[in-house]
Order: C-alpha cells, then structure tokens, then sequence
C-alpha cells in the first residue's frame, strides 16, 4: 500500500487520476496471486509502483499529487 506524504493518508488503491490524464479512466482492481494490487486502466495491465504512484495517482483525501511513499 501506499502512504501520502502530505496528510499522512493511507490509500487502499482506489485510484485517482492525475488531472492531464486523458484516458477514459475505466479501471479495474484485483488482486494476484501474491496479494500485489494489480490494476488495468483502459484496457492496460499493471502493477504500480511508487513511480507510478508519483507520476498519475491523486490523493483522495488532500488532493495532492506526486506524494506517495510506501507504506
Ligand atoms: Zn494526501
């Protein structure tokens, strides 16, 4: 999981998108075999990682970007 930097807030993963993305943001969240979070965004498959986190996901809670540590 991921811990915002800013408010502190753990994410669960219910992304956010980064206001310039310009996708149609249909996502979907499951779980692999290992308990990593796996996600696929318009039709695209992948596991984040804090880079990706950084780059795309907005906190929900504070609505900052590009503020993410593990947890
Ligand atoms: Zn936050």
């Amino acid at each position: 999981m991921f811990k915002c930097k800013n408010c502190n807030s753990v994410d669960k993963f219910e992304l956010m998108f980064h206001p310039s993305y310009k996708g149609s943001k249909t996502f979907n969240i499951c779980y692999t075999k290992l308990n990593d979070i796996k996600i696929t965004v318009d039709g695209y498959t992948f596991i984040p990682d804090l880079s990706f986190m950084n780059q795309y996901a907005v906190c929900k809670y504070c609505g900052r970007i590009n503020c993410w540590d593990y947890k």
